[in-house]
């Protein structure tokens, strides 16, 4: 069949990312505009106390938790999985039908529980889990606590996990989750019991061998400790493999916590020696997001000579030209909960952190955050996507007009998901490695990868994005071939 121009779809797409809402529309209804937009404002955490005589602000009606409103929010990362698929789609001729089968998530949970709160109120959350395609085994993606997830968020988040898998050649498909809510707002214990509820209401869907979760965005180790604990408790034995990230104390992997971001500062090195023929020393750096991955981002490049000029969180940001000294940052943190007000430096928003004139520019936070609107303030030689998602396909296009070079998410920050496959064979081996091994093989695994992809923009007369995804889709592609369609 002959590949779609123009398709409804494609200004479906951009539509969607124009209007910066997600959609609920199943993506396999290729052939009519994706319809209607669902919004989660952050409303999924309900009390069912006003049943026991309180009145809940948050929930006067007692609605179900999950809204399908729209809300207002930055760029639709579900919007920007689907262009850039189509994109490259588009790029690489695809037919329909594999269009179809590609942008389509094969499974999606919905899942909505109460938790008993520290106060007695029993309070309703909102959880997803979505597995996008299995094709090359169990599928593999992080799990989300954040007040914007929705079951969009989620889809996008898991293809691009897909796309990544492949691309570094590992044995799994790509899946996503989270809960909606603020894990700020509840205490340790609340966490606690919010995490072992998700945990049993999404265990059909996870497993060894079917689908292993790993920290994301307001998840750490001892989230996915609880995890395993839950998981394991309802089997009856220890099974560490059901998911990555987790305590080296409890089956964890050395590395794995420092993983993406130290892998960010491979391929961003690797990249500027091959395109600019220069080092990380001295070069100018400024990071979104002051996490895991933006932390460690940041220490990883500063231990290699890098001048970490700003550092954002979600209160805003720090900036001095002379650079951060991260020891003492850190400290500060530790003690304040966030960047700001670090001595030395002054205060800076996270808009203006993204148009500093420096050389390398670290989007560690949330998606949706280089578009069009300001794309052409980027002032960057480099952006390297910390994140997933950070950069729409209009702001893609500006951004390579400008000569801004962007290495794409499914490669830069690729280190965490290759360490965390580690850290799965390690457990179901219950052979362990040292430190040094799991570094010197993710660092292989990157660089081997990072390569194919060089090798592609040359033969195909592309750019980075373009050719990570290509090697991707081809991979899968092949392997769908192979299998065949059941039954
Ligand atoms: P995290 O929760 O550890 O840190 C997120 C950071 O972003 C925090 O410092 C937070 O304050 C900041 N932040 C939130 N909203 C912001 C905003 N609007 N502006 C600026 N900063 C903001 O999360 P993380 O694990 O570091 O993940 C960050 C990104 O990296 C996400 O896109 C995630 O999907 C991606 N990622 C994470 C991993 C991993 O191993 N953790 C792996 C690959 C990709």
């Amino acid at each position: 069949m002959a590949k779609q121009k123009n398709s409804p779809a494609a200004e479906a797409i951009e539509q969607l990312a124009h209007n910066g809402a997600d959609s609920t529309a199943n993506p396999a209804a290729i052939s009519a505009p994706l319809p209607g937009s669902e919004q989660t404002p952050g409303s999924g955490q309900t009390s069912l106390a006003g049943q026991a005589g309180n009145f809940d602000e948050e929930n006067p009606s007692g609605e179900t938790p999950y809204d399908p409103a729209p809300a207002p929010r930055r760029v639709s990362a579900y919007a920007v999985a689907l262009g850039q698929l189509e994109r490259v789609s588009d790029f690489m001729n695809l037919e329909d039908d594999m269009r179809v089968y590609l942008r389509t998530c094969q499974r999606e949970l919905i899942v909505h529980f109460p938790v008993q709160m520290d106060n007695g109120a029993i309070r309703m959350f909102t959880g997803f889990r979505v597995h996008h395609n299995m094709t090359k085994g169990p599928t593999k993606g992080g799990i989300r606590y954040h007040p914007d997830v929705t079951l969009d968020e989620c889809r996008a988040l898991a293809m691009w996990m897909t796309w990544k898998c492949a691309l570094m050649n590992l044995p799994y498909g790509g899946a996503k989750g989270g809960v909606i809510v603020d894990p700020a707002t509840l205490s340790k214990r609340e966490l606690e019991k919010m995490t072992r509820r998700y945990a049993t209401e999404i265990s059909p869907f996870i497993g060894p061998e079917r689908d292993i979760p790993a920290p994301d965005v307001g998840t750490n180790a001892q989230v996915m400790a609880w995890i395993m604990d839950t998981y394991s408790m309802h089997i009856g034995y220890s099974i560490p493999a059901v998911i990555t990230g987790k305590p080296v104390a409890i089956g964890g992997t050395l590395g794995r916590e420092s993983a993406t971001g130290l892998g960010v500062t491979y391929i961003t090195r690797a990249i500027m020696k091959q395109r600019f023929g220069r080092s990380l020393e001295d070069a100018s750096v400024a990071i979104q997001g002051f996490g895991n991955v933006g932390g460690w981002t940041a220490r990883t490049m500063h231990e290699r000579g890098a001048r970490i000029v700003a550092i954002s969180d979600k209160f805003g940001g720090i900036y001095n030209p002379r650079g951060l000294d991260l020891r003492q940052l850190q400290n500060h943190v530790q003690e304040t909960g966030t960047v700001l007000g670090y001595n030395g430096s002054e205060t800076i928003s996270n808009s203006e952190l993204l148009e500093l004139d420096v050389d390398v520019l670290v989007p560690a936070a949330l998606e949706g955050q280089i578009t069009k609107q300001n794309a052409h303030k980027v002032r960057a030689t480099i952006i390297a996507e910390g994140a997933n998602g950070p950069t729409t396909p209009e702001a893609d296009q500006i951004l390579a007009d400008n000569g801004v070079l962007v290495i794409p998410d499914i490669i830069c920050n690729a280190g965490g998901v290759v360490v965390s496959y580690f850290e799965w064979v390690q457990g179901l081996q219950s052979f362990f490695w040292n430190e040094g091994e799991v570094r010197r093989q993710m660092e292989r695994t990157l660089l081997d990868n990072l390569d194919a992809v060089i090798g592609t923009t040359t033969r195909r007369k592309c750019d980075l994005r373009t050719a990570a995804y290509i090697i991707a889709i081809e991979r899968i592609e092949e392997a769908m071939r192979l299998r065949g369609f059941y039954p």
